[in-house]
């Protein structure tokens, strides 16, 4: 079977600095994959090498087998919240709109059925109610579900979103999870950035450990034992020892 996402010897680096190293994982279809690290480990530039908004040293990503430019209309990105302008005037409907529009084509009018289908997708994510709203007036997690149901509009096949559980209230996060695991039940891949290590185990089927280099992937059992994630996280609790506690 071809892996959905498969890395091999990824580097990256900004000004000569290395960000990534040797990187190499793959990914099959029907999993919820988290990427979790501590700051600084490389994990926002690893979904931006996936993306290609950054560029690779060396090495080699292939998505589904291919090149992203051959399968971007598979792929849905949901950026960190803070990389969004809140002050664009632009309504709830119309944003989960924009999800369709690789489809719909830029210069074409969404018919009432593409208007249905965003309607639907709002509906997935339990934020029907406030289609007419500006995005800018909603809850932090009002509007990362408003961009899910962005993503949803998409009918991709491969989901891929960073931090998207960062200042938002439990009923978005839970909502967010159950549709996560809805997708990968229905045979999608998705990849999660995330660095709260409290609900890894709960939330994802795969884990990738990331600390400027793979240190660890597998079943989150596995990868979260304290001998592991110590090799990752050493440094932030460096400051353990030096305040005297072992
Ligand atoms: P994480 O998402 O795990 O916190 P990042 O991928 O954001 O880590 O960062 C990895 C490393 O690359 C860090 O040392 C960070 O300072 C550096 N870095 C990230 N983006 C840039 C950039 N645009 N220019 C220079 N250095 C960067």
């Amino acid at each position: 079977m071809v892996a959905v996402l498969e890395l091999k010897n990824v580097h990256v680096s900004y000004n000569g600095k290395s960000a990534l190293q040797g990187v190499n994982f793959s990914v099959e279809a029907g999993n919820v994959l988290g990427i979790i690290g501590p700051n600084g480990a490389g994990k926002s530039t690893l979904l931006k090498a996936l993306l290609k908004l950054v560029a690779i040293d060396q090495g080699k990503i292939e998505i589904f087998g291919k090149s992203l430019e051959e399968n971007r209309e598979k792929i849905a990105y949901v950026p960190q919240r803070s990389e969004f302008d809140w002050d664009f005037p632009i309504h709830v409907l119309d944003t989960v709109l924009m999800g369709t529009y690789p489809k719909l084509g830029v210069f074409k009018r969404p018919k009432k059925k593409d208007r249905e289908f965003a309607y639907d997708c709002l509906e997935k994510v339990g934020m029907e109610h406030f289609h007419n709203r500006q995005i800018g007036e909603l809850s932090g997690g009002q509007q990362q579900r408003v961009f899910l149901a962005r993503a949803l509009a998409q009918n991709a096949d491969l989901f891929i979103l960073d931090e998207p559980f960062v200042g938002i209230d439990m009923v978005s996060e839970e909502t967010i999870v159950k549709l996560l695991k809805d997708l990968r039940d229905e045979g999608k891949t998705v990849v999660v950035v995330h660095h709260d290590l409290s609900k890894a185990t709960e939330y994802f089927d795969e884990l990738l450990l990331l600390n400027n280099q793979v240190i660890h992937t597998g079943k989150p059992k596995e990868v979260m034992r304290p001998e592991i994630m110590l090799k990752a996280y050493e440094k932030e609790l460096s400051f353990l020892h030096e305040a005297g506690v072992n």
